[in-house]
């Protein structure tokens, strides 16, 4: 019997998960061994994220465990470390083994997505120490206990510009997340206030800074006009063609130089190509740091690797790269299937092309807007085709059931404002005399 051929996928999200769904349908396992290598036993269901940090649906729920997700693939747990082209073998750490291992491929795709952009220092100084992220299923619940965190210290302070700026959160970057984060954030902060005896509604800001002229560029202008007014309705202020010059503990400085007191940032800014790629030796990179590809999905000038989604540009029809979205990432995957297929069955590749279907954006409050193939909503319609949408795209039944659940629950009872206490990271520099002395102690 001929030997199996070995296809490596360096990243199991949304990409390279689906990627192996549809690998291990088109190729027998005779034919070949599908490998997933990533940190985690499960991939973010990303649409859902804000939600489940927010607490409308439980954290876990917007998880999907790749083993159920992709059986006929293996999946082996691990940090990907470093990458030897010539002897065809990926380096990696198993998690809690302590030692590097190298895993061999006959192909390998690079799916490994991408990271929150932070700024340079003399752009944008302190994000890395002071914001927060919505990247990970940790930053969504540290997000959530350092909302509660303010919450409770502003109950229990008589200084009225403490409470304030205890309870003014900033979001950085007006785009779908920025959007998505400040929508929900404000509806979980106001919910919660009728808990707090000493803390009013009225206390709580949200800024969003956006340095281009207008918020949701992204989305046509009548639907941007349309979130602006309702956001702006909702108390959200809105901060267009400025940003943030400087992050700190408890404060902001605009690029106007003015300084703005404020407890939490959050960073929405951007993303970038996994910077991991940088330290994999061999691999193409454009000048952003993403792997250049071919519109076949190979990467430039190699013949056995490949790449998809956020970290991959693939030309699409237009000579564009295809953009990093989810709903991109899972139509590549198919077509990155056939061609790997074409590749080892000797066929003839396919050039690649996705396009977006359509944006959505929740807003909050059972509001959102949506543009999808020429239909342009917005207002309550255009939350439930948001939600009705995404549950749809949710993989598998059972998760479908529990995140339908969660919603139907949300309609009738109040969220659950309790700190799940996961990170220590959410209880940093909340109090100033905290800060200053635990910064004391560090330059000793
Ligand atoms: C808050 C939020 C909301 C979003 N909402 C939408 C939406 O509504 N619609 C939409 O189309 N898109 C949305 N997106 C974008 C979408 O999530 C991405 O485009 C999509 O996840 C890209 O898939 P990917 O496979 O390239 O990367 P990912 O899904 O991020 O997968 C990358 C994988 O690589 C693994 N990995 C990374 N580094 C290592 C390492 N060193 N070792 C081991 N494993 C590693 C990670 O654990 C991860 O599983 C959203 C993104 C965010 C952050």
């Amino acid at each position: 019997m001929a030997e199996r051929t070995r296809i490596v996928i360096l990243g199991g999200g949304f990409g390279g998960a689906y990627l192996a769904k549809a690998l291990t349908r088109r190729l027998g396992l005779s034919e070949a061994e599908v490998i997933i290598i990533d940190r985690n036993n499960y991939f973010i269901f990303y649409p859902l994220l804000v939600e489940a940090g927010c607490g409308s649906i439980e954290p876990r729920h917007c998880t999907v465990p790749i083993r159920e997700f992709a059986p006929k693939a293996e999946l082996l747990m691990a940090e990907i470390t470093g990458l030897d082209l010539d002897g065809k073998r990926v380096r990696v750490e198993c998690c809690g083994k302590g030692a590097e291992d190298w895993v061999e491929f006959d192909h390998l795709v690079v799916a490994l997505g991408s990271v929150t952009r932070i700024l340079p220092e003399h752009i944008c100084s302190g994000v890395k120490e002071h914001a927060f992220f919505m990247k990970t299923m940790g930053d969504a619940i540290v997000l959530r206990d350092r909302a509660i965190e303010a919450l409770e210290l502003a109950n229990a302070t008589d200084d009225p510009d403490e409470k304030k700026r205890l309870l003014h959160f900033v979001v950085v970057g007006g785009n779908v997340t920025g959007i998505e984060v400040v929508g929900e954030l404000e509806t979980f902060v106001r919910e919660a206030c009728a808990l707090y005896h000493n803390v009013s509604e009225s206390d709580c800001t949200f800024t969003v800074y956006e340095l281009a002229p207008e918020i949701l560029g992204i989305v046509p202008e009548h639907l941007r006009n349309w979130a602006a007014k309702a956001l702006t309705r909702r108390g959200i202020r809105l901060k267009t063609g400025i940003s943030v010059k400087e992050v700190h503990a408890d404060h902001v400085v605009q690029s106007d130089d003015e300084v703005v007191p404020c407890s939490t940032v959050i960073w929405t800014a951007g993303i970038a190509p996994n910077p991991l790629l940088k330290e994999l030796d061999g691999l193409p990179l454009n000048k952003f740091g993403g792997l250049e590809c071919t519109g076949d999905y190979r990467a430039a000038g190699l013949d056995h690797v490949w790449g998809l989604g956020d970290n991959a540009a693939v030309p699409g029809p237009d000579g564009k790269p295809m953009p990093p979205l989810a709903q991109i990432a899972i139509r590549q995957a198919p077509q990155l299937a056939d061609n790997i297929a074409a590749s080892i069955q000797g066929g003839s590749l396919k050039q690649g092309h996705v396009g977006v279907q359509g944006i959505l954006v929740p807003l909050g409050r059972h509001r959102g807007i949506a543009s999808i193939k020429g239909i342009k909503i917005h207002g309550i319609l255009a939350w439930m085709m948001w939600r009705g949408i995404y549950l749809m795209k949710t993989p598998r039944l059972g998760r479908r059931i529990r995140v339908a659940l969660d919603w139907f629950i949300d309609l009738f009872c109040r969220r659950d404002f309790v700190q799940l206490g996961l990170s220590p990271k959410s209880r940093r520099e909340l109090g100033h005399q905290k800060v200053e002395s635990e910064s004391a102690q560090e330059h000793h």
